[in-house]
C-alpha cells in the first residue's frame, strides 16, 4: 500500500522501511570531515519520496531516527512537493523534531499518488542546470565548462566581461559546495541582478565570474556534503588531489586565472532555526595586506553587518587554512565574504533577495571608492615571488610585515 521512493537524482536517505502506514529511515551518514582542527559533521538532511499504492486517502507516520513524536519539542523545517517537476513548497502537515536528527512527520498521501519530502528546499539538479543556463543566456554571459568532476559531469562557470575592458577587477561567486543546502538561490539572484538595468555599472566597471554548483555529482547523488570520493572539498580544499578532487583542482585552476579581487562562497543554514542567523563568516581584517584593501574590506564589512542586523560569524572557522577563501587571500589579497549563510527560515523568495543584496552592496562598495580595476585592489601576489632565495626570502617577510604583523601591532600601537 506504500512505498518508499528513493530511486530519483538527488534523493537523500540512510535507508528505511515500510510497516503498514509508518516509515522508519535514518539519515544518511557521510564520512566526518576533519579540517583546521575541528570536525564538521553534515549528516542532517533528508530528501525522499512516499507513494500510496491504495485507492483511498493514506495518512501515513513518518520516523526519521526516531519512534514518534514523543519528546520532540520543535517544529522542523520541511518541504514537500506531490511531484518531482514542480518546485517544493513549505509543508503543512503535522512535523516535530528534535532541531537536529530526530524527526517526525504526519503527511497524507492522496489516492495512487506521491508525496516528496525533505527537511531543506531542494535543487534538482538537472532543473537547476538548465535555469542557470537560461539566466546566463539573459545576463549575455560567456558559458564556459571549466573541468570535469569525478563522475565526469561538466563543472560550469558563467564570465560576465567588464564592457572597460580586461584590466577591470574581477568578482567570484561559488555556490553549491554542500548539496541540501539551497545557497545556489543565492547565485541564481545575483545572475537575475546581472541581467538587469540596476547592474548597468558595475557591469560596465567590473566583470563577474560564477561557478554556482560547485560539486555537481554531490547533487546527483544526494550526498549531505561530499563529492563522489567522499571529500567534503569545501573543508578539505586540496587542489593537489587531481584525482580524488578534480573539483577542487578545476576551479582552484580557474580562481589562479581570474585573480578575483573580491570572493564570495555561499551556503545556506536549514535545520538550524534560531541558533543560526543569516550573515558572513568574517576573518580579521589583518589577513589582508595593505591600507586600500584593509580599508575595502571594512567598508563591505559595514555595509553586509547593516544587512544582517549584525549577523556574523567570528573565531576560528573564518581563519580555517584549508579552504579556498583563505587560499585567495593569501595569494592574491582577495577580499572574501565565505562561507557567506543565508538561512532558510527566512523563505525562499527572501534567501534570493539576501543573496543578491550581499553581492551588490559589496560591489556598490567598490564603485563608490573608485577600486575597479585589478591593479587598484590587488596587493603584490604572493604567487609572484622572485625565485632567489633572499629575495624571496624578502618578499614573503614583507607580505607577513604588511599583513598579519602590522595588523596585528596597529590597535595596540593606537595608529
Ligand atoms: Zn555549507
Amino acid at each position: 500500500m506504500l512505498e518508499l521512493i528513493t530511486d530519483f537524482d538527488g534523493a537523500n536517505l540512510g535507508g528505511g522501511s515500510v510497516r503498514g502506514n509508518r516509515v522508519l529511515a535514518k539519515v544518511r551518514r557521510d564520512p566526518i570531515t576533519r579540517a583546521d582542527g575541528s570536525t564538521h559533521d553534515y549528516n542532517y538532511h533528508f530528501i525522499f519520496g512516499l507513494r500510496n499504492l491504495g485507492d483511498a486517502p493514506l495518512s501515513v507516520e513518518v520516523c526519521l531516527e526516531c519512534e514518534g513524536p514523543d519528546g520532540l519539542e520543535q517544529t522542523p523545517l520541511v518541504y514537500a512537493t506531490p511531484a518531482l517537476d514542480q518546485d517544493f513548497a513549505p509543508a503543512v502537515f503535522p512535523a516535530r523534531g528534535d532541531g537536529a536528527r530526530r524527526t517526525w512527520l504526519q503527511p497524507t498521501l492522496p489516492p495512487h499518488g506521491e508525496l516528496y519530502l525533505a527537511n531543506t528546499f531542494p535543487r534538482r539538479p538537472e532543473a537547476l542546470l538548465a535555469g542557470l543556463d537560461d539566466l546566463a543566456a539573459q545576463g549575455g554571459a560567456r558559458r564556459g565548462v571549466y573541468g570535469q568532476s569525478l563522475q565526469g559531469r561538466d563543472l560550469t562557470a558563467y564570465y560576465y566581461p567588464a564592457a572597460q575592458g580586461p584590466r577591470q577587477a574581477c568578482v567570484f561567486i561559488t555556490s553549491g559546495f554542500h548539496p541540501p543546502e539551497p545557497d545556489t538561490l543565492a547565485s541564481e539572484a545575483v545572475m537575475a541582478w546581472l541581467a538587469s538595468d540596476q547592474a548597468a555599472e558595475a557591469r560596465q566597471k567590473l566583470s563577474f565570474c560564477l561557478a554556482p554548483v560547485a560539486n555537481p555529482d554531490g547533487f546527483f547523488l544526494g550526498a549531505q556534503g561530499h563529492n563522489a570520493a567522499g571529500v567534503n572539498f569545501y573543508w578539505e580544499f586540496q587542489p593537489k588531489q587531481e584525482e580524488r578532487i578534480p573539483e577542487a583542482a578545476a576551479l582552484w585552476a580557474l580562481a589562479k586565472r581570474l585573480q578575483p579581487s573580491l570572493y564570495f562562497d555561499f551556503h545556506a543554514y536549514t535545520f538550524q532555526g534560531a541558533a543560526k542567523q543569516a550573515g558572513p563568516y568574517l576573518k580579521p581584517l589583518w589577513f589582508y595586506r595593505g591600507d586600500t584593501v584593509r580599508g575595502l574590506a571594512q567598508d563591505m564589512e559595514t555595509r553586509l553587518l547593516e544587512l544582517t542586523g549584525g549577523g556574523c560569524m567570528r573565531g576560528a572557522s573564518p581563519l580555517a587554512r584549508s579552504t579556498l577563501q583563505a587560499r585567495l587571500t593569501t595569494r592574491y589579497n582577495t577580499v572574501t565574504f565565505a562561507k557567506y549563510h543565508l538561512h532558510l527560515a527566512q523563505g525562499v523568495p527572501a534567501c534570493r533577495e539576501h543573496g543578491c543584496q550581499v553581492v551588490s552592496r559589496c560591489v556598490q562598495a567598490m564603485l563608490d571608492a573608485d577600486l575597479i580595476r585589478r591593479d587598484q585592489v590587488l596587493a603584490r601576489p604572493w604567487g609572484a615571488q622572485p625565485r632567489d632565495p633572499l629575495r624571496k626570502l624578502r618578499a614573503v617577510s614583507e607580505a607577513l610585515w604588511e599583513g598579519p604583523v602590522k595588523g596585528f601591532l596597529r590597535p595596540l600601537l593606537g595608529r
